[in-house]
């Protein structure tokens, strides 16, 4: 018996070893090979980019972006906190591979970084509010349109919530569905507007209105001017909700001398 366990041990790492042969790991961002095993699927150039993006800080309270607590949307103030800084047509950026491959459904290891990352600011949120018992939090996600989700195959909040979800233990509820016909405009409109639409576009689910007391995160991959998370938070809040922290991967910042709005 021992002798088959260590026969199929065996064969089990020959299988990794020629898998790795056959199929070489790549760095996610630029397509370099990765030597070591690791569940960091980034090139040790592309790791020292993503620390570098680490240490991008909001222009606001000059704090690294997943230290920054000054940022409130929408109509309920809602706070925001990111992880990382998204900053727009920068190719070699690997936040922006990250997001893009998350985006696009493509490729499991970037969702599992990001969601590893995106995992310890969710403790750290649970971290700050001793006075809230953990399972009084839940997480949610606002899900994509019915047409982009066809297009790609997948919607990557609700892929991110679910992770997080496993992650943390925390329970994952969807909490909103999408009016069909209400993708794509949202990127052209103004502030304003974008908060019109986005309250047009999302209905609270049956689950959404019995979470009276609950506290809730609302996960997405960006915020852009949070007027979508901003919206979604605000109709929690009068279906009952305690309270609301957006919790994104990322949140738009630009470049200084830029509009500065994030
Ligand atoms: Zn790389
Ligand atoms: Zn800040």
């Amino acid at each position: 018996m021992a002798d088959m366990n260590r026969f199929w041990k065996q064969m089990t790492g020959l299988g990794a070893k020629l898998r790795t042969l056959l199929f070489p790991r790549r760095c996610i961002c630029c397509a370099a090979l990765l030597d070591a095993p690791t569940s960091v699927p980034l090139c040790s150039a592309c790791q020292q980019k993503y620390l570098e993006a680490r240490r991008v800080c909001c222009p606001d309270c000059r704090s690294p972006i997943a230290v920054c607590r000054c940022r409130r949307i929408g109509a309920g103030n809602v706070p925001l906190y990111s992880l990382l800084p998204y900053r727009p047509g920068r190719t070699d950026d690997p936040v922006n591979r990250l997001l893009y491959l998350c985006k696009n459904g493509g490729e499991a290891s970037a969702e599992d970084f990001l969601a590893e990352q995106l995992a310890a600011l969710c403790e750290c949120v649970i971290a700050e509010h001793p006075d809230i018992a953990r399972d009084a939090w839940i997480l949610t996600y606002p899900p994509r349109s019915a047409e982009k989700k066809r297009q790609t195959g997948h919607d990557q909040a609700e892929a991110l919530m679910n992770r997080l979800s496993r992650l943390t233990g925390l329970s994952g509820i969807p909490c909103f569905v999408r009016e069909p016909g209400t993708g794509a405009v949202q990127k052209m409109l103004n502030p304003d507007a974008r908060a019109e639409n986005a309250r047009s576009s999302y209905r609270l689910t049956p689950a959404a209105k019995t979470l009276d007391g609950r506290y809730v995160m609302l996960i997405d991959d960006i915020a852009t001017t949070g007027a979508t998370l901003g919206t979604c938070a605000s109709m929690l809040l009068d279906a009952g909700v305690q309270g609301v922290i957006a919790l994104t991967a990322a949140k738009t910042v630009h470049a200084p001398g830029h509009d500065t709005q994030i």
